[in-house]
C-alpha cells in the first residue's frame, strides 16, 4: 500500500478557506518557519479512502476474535465512550476553578470507592497512566513505608519467575534488587523456596494470582502471611483482576498494595499504545504516602509530607476513570461477578475443547486463560508456536500470546475474555483442530503462513528496534 506522501499530487486541495477578513498578523520572525512543511497535497476523498484502506488492515475486536492472553483484549461496551465524551467531561480543563469541576471530583469518587470495594483496599490514587507506571507508584509506597520506619535494609524484592516482565522492570527502577522465586510443577509459588528467601532485607512480595500462566495460587493466604510475619509487604499486580473480580478480593489475600489496569479489565480500548490508567490502591496505613494531586478532590487532604510526590500532571487520565466507573455502575455488583465468572467459564470451555489437539500445559481447572505448549510438537515437525500463532491469521483470528510466560518452552497463551459467544469459541476450536491436522498432513506448509494478510512475516526486531517513522522524501 502507498504512503499517504507517495499519493501526494502538487496542487491538489480538499476545499478552499475564504478569504480573511482580519487584519494581517506577523508572528514574531524567531518563531516563524523558514521553509513550508512538506504536507502531503490529496483532494478529501483520497484522503478518507487512505485512512479507510489502512484502518480495515489493522486488526481489533470489532473485526474478530482477539484471545491475546494476559491483555484482555475484550469488547468495550460503546456507552462507555458515550459518557466519556460527555462535553461536561471531555472538555474540562485541568486548571478550572475546582468549583466547577465537582462533577468530575464525584467520579473520581466514586470511582475510587467502586474500586476499593472491588480490591479490598482503603484509598487509590488515579495518576498512574498504564500498568507499569502503578507498579512503579505501589513500589515507591512500600519503598517509603520501609523507610519511614528506618527498616532501611530491606532492598530485595521477591517475584515469581512466571511474572509479567514488567514487575522485576519496575523494582529494578525504584531502587530494588529482585529476587526470583521458582514456580512448582503447578506453575505456583513454591513455598520452600519462599521460606528461603524470607529475611529482613525483604522489602516485599510482588504477586499476581491467578498467575500469568492462569492459575490461582491456592497457597495465597501462606503466602502473604509468611511475608507478613518477616516484616515484608505483598503487591498484587491487579492487570488480571479480569479473572476475579467480584468473587475474591486482593484486601481479603493478604495485599497491601494494588494496581489495576483500567485499559484491560475496566473498559477501555487499548492495545494502540493508550491512552491508559493503572490506579494504585492501598491499605489504611500506606495512605499518607499516596501521590497528591495538586488540585481537586483531595485539595482538602492535608499532605503530611510523607507522600511520595505526584507521579503525572493532575488526576492522570480522567476520561479512563470515567469509563471504569460507567462500567461499573452499568454492569452492579451481580453484573462484576458474572463478568469474571464468564471469562473463566470461557476459558475453561475453550481449553476442554482445543485439548484433544493441543493439550494445555498445566491440565487443572483454569482461571481466565490458559497456555498451550508447541514444545513436543517443534520436536518432532519443526511447527513452532510462531507458525501456529501466523496460521490462526488466516482463520481470521488474532493469535494469542506467544513465547509468554517463559517458564512455558514454545508458549501460546489464549484469552478468549468473557464478550465471547460459544459459536465464536467453537469456531476457534474448529480453527486449532484444522491446523492440528495440517501439521499431521503438511508440516512444512505452515511455515508460510499467513497468506491472507497484507504482509506475512515482518522482521519484527528490526522493526522494534529500528522502526521507520520518518518518510524520508525523494530529493
Ligand atoms: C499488562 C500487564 C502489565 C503491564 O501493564 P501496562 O499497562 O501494559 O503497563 C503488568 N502485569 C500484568 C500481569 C499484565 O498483564
Amino acid at each position: 500500500m502507498k504512503l499517504i506522501f507517495e499519493r501526494s499530487v502538487a496542487g491538489r486541495r480538499t476545499f478552499q478557506m475564504p478569504q480573511s477578513t482580519f487584519p494581517k498578523r506577523e508572528l514574531p520572525k524567531a518563531v516563524q518557519r523558514k521553509e513550508r512543511p512538506r504536507l502531503p497535497e490529496m483532494s478529501e476523498v483520497a484522503i478518507s479512502r487512505h485512512y479507510t484502506k489502512l484502518a480495515k488492515q489493522a486488526f481489533g475486536v470489532n473485526s474478530g476474535f482477539y484471545p491475546l492472553g494476559s491483555c484482555t483484549m475484550k469488547y468495550n461496551p460503546r456507552i462507555n465512550e458515550v459518557v466519556a465524551g460527555l462535553p461536561g467531561f471531555a472538555r474540562m480543563h485541568p486548571l478550572q476553578p475546582v468549583d466547577t469541576a465537582r462533577g468530575c471530583h464525584e467520579v473520581l469518587d466514586r470511582a475510587r470507592e467502586v474500586l476499593c470495594e472491588i480490591t479490598g483496599m482503603d484509598d487509590m490514587t488515579f495518576q498512574p497512566a498504564a500498568g507499569a507506571h502503578g507498579e512503579y507508584v505501589g513500589l515507591l509506597l512500600m519503598k517509603k513505608y520501609h523507610e519511614k520506619r528506618g527498616d532501611t535494609q530491606r532492598t530485595r524484592v521477591l517475584i515469581p519467575d512466571s511474572a509479567h516482565g514488567t514487575n522485576p522492570a519496575s523494582a529494578a527502577m525504584v531502587g530494588f534488587t529482585v529476587t526470583h522465586l521458582p514456580s512448582d510443577d503447578q506453575g505456583c509459588v513454591d513455598l520452600d523456596a519462599l521460606k528461603a528467601n524470607l529475611d529482613d532485607t525483604v522489602a516485599g512480595l510482588m504477586l499476581t494470582n491467578p498467575n500469568t500462566v492462569g492459575i490461582f495460587d491456592p497457597n495465597i493466604l501462606e503466602i502473604t502471611r509468611l511475608v507478613h510475619e518477616s516484616g515484608g509487604l505483598n503487591y498484587y499486580d491487579g492487570a488480571n483482576l479480569n479473572a476475579i473480580m467480584g468473587w475474591v478480593r486482593p484486601g481479603d489475600m493478604g495485599f497491601d498494595i494494588v494496581h489495576l489496569n483500567l485499559h484491560k479489565t475496566f473498559s477501555t480500548p487499548h492495545g494502540g499504545g493508550g491512552p491508559g490508567a493503572g490506579p494504585v490502591g492501598c491499605k489504611e496505613f500506606l495512605s499518607p504516602f499516596l501521590p497528591h494531586s495538586h488540585m481537586g478532590a483531595r485539595l482538602a487532604e492535608v499532605d503530611t509530607g510523607d507522600s511520595v510526590g505526584q507521579v503525572r500532571a493532575f488526576h492522570g487520565n480522567f476520561l479512563v476513570v470515567a469509563r471504569a466507573l460507567t462500567y461499573a455502575l452499568t454492569l452492579g455488583r451481580e453484573g462484576v461477578a458474572q463478568t469474571s465468572g464468564m471469562a473463566v467459564l470461557n476459558a475453561n470451555y475453550l481449553m476442554r475443547k482445543i485439548e484433544p489437539y493441543f493439550p494445555p500445559y498445566y491440565n487443572r481447572i483454569c482461571m481466565h486463560e490458559f497456555v498451550l505448549s508447541l514444545d513436543k510438537v517443534k520436536r518432532s515437525t519443526g511447527v513452532g508456536a510462531l507458525d501456529v500463532a501466523k496460521c490462526l491469521l488466516d482463520y481470521g483470528m488474532h493469535p494469542p500470546t506467544m513465547y509468554f510466560p517463559l517458564i512455558v518452552p514454545e508458549a501460546l497463551m489464549v484469552e478468549p475474555t468473557e464478550t465471547e459467544n460459544r459459536e465464536t469459541l467453537d469456531e476457534a476450536a474448529e480453527a486449532f483442530a484444522q491446523i492440528h491436522q495440517m501439521i499431521q498432513d503438511k508440516p512444512d506448509s505452515l511455515h508460510d503462513c499467513p497468506t491472507t494478510t497484507p504482509i506475512g512475516r515482518p522482521d519484527e526486531v528490526g522493526a522494534a528496534r529500528n522502526p521507520i517513522v520518518r518518510y524520508s522524501f525523494p530529493e
